[in-house]
């Protein structure tokens, strides 16, 4: 990691690794490539191997009166492993809760633990619960707060979950966890050579991002949003993050 010269407070520092191993854990189809596609097309593109953890269907995801969430489900499903092929996604997990009904309890807590103890992440993303400036999905503060319990202590300690353990997976302690939405960011990583991809990965969210095309405004307000968090920095495009990390 690195600290450019010129930035101001709160200090933001590039993180410039590329993990081995990467788990993106989000509320629903599209969350993952809004808040950090860049981050995760161009490690994977490095080598990086990412898991995808959807927790939910997305089965209110709609504003069309005629659509049911039956209707919306198997769309969303299918832009969703269509996205995560585009940013090279070798493992989607989908959890089953519904959209809307994502709780902060020992059944999904247990989900995150297993999923960590099998994906063995350096690094897990996620939506920050603790965003007060704006409104926020319900569901993303439940995923961001289990996340970061799962990830401490109760991945990393053999007595919880036992079951776990005793069925072949190991502790797992994970490195650095990176929330996308933060209103405190922290870090921030170049993705100036994946941004395209990025893009391409959430035109496939066609019933989320309708007006999402080459050229077209949302498109340029992704760039500009991307390219201010970029300010100050040696490069163009960036996405920030908080970033919490395990002492040594
Ligand atoms: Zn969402």
């Amino acid at each position: 990691m690195s600290i450019p010269e010129s930035f101001g407070s709160p200090p933001i520092e590039i993180f410039d690794e590329t993990p081995e191993r990467a788990m993106v854990v989000f509320a629903h189809p599209d969350d993952a490539e809004i808040g950090a596609g860049g981050t995760v097309a161009k490690w994977a593109r490095d080598g990086c191997e990412v898991s995808y953890v959807q927790c939910t269907s997305g089965s209110s995801g709609s504003n069309d009166p005629s659509v049911s969430s039956d209707d919306i489900v198997p769309i969303r499903a299918e832009e969703q492993r269509a996205a995560a092929q585009v940013v090279g996604v070798k493992r989607l997990i989908v959890l089953d809760h519904a959209d809307g009904e994502l709780e902060a309890n020992r059944r999904f807590l247990g989900e995150l633990v297993e999923a960590l103890r099998t994906c063995r992440p350096d690094v897990a993303l996620c939506h920050d619960p603790y965003r007060m400036t704006g409104f926020n999905h319900r569901d993303h503060r439940m995923a961001g707060f289990t996340i970061m319990d799962a990830i401490y202590p109760y991945a990393r300690d053999h007595l919880h979950f036992p079951e776990h353990v005793r069925k072949g997976l190991k502790p797992h302690k994970t490195r650095h966890l990176l929330f996308w939405g933060s209103d405190s960011p922290n870090t921030v990583v170049d993705v100036s050579s994946t941004i395209d991809v990025q893009i391409e990965a959430l035109s496939r969210h066609r019933s989320q991002i309708p007006g999402l095309r080459r050229g077209s405004d949302v498109e340029s307000r992704m760039r500009e949003r991307r390219r201010r968090n970029a300010a100050g920095m040696p490069f163009e495009y960036g996405e920030l993050f908080r970033r919490i990390s395990t002492r040594a």
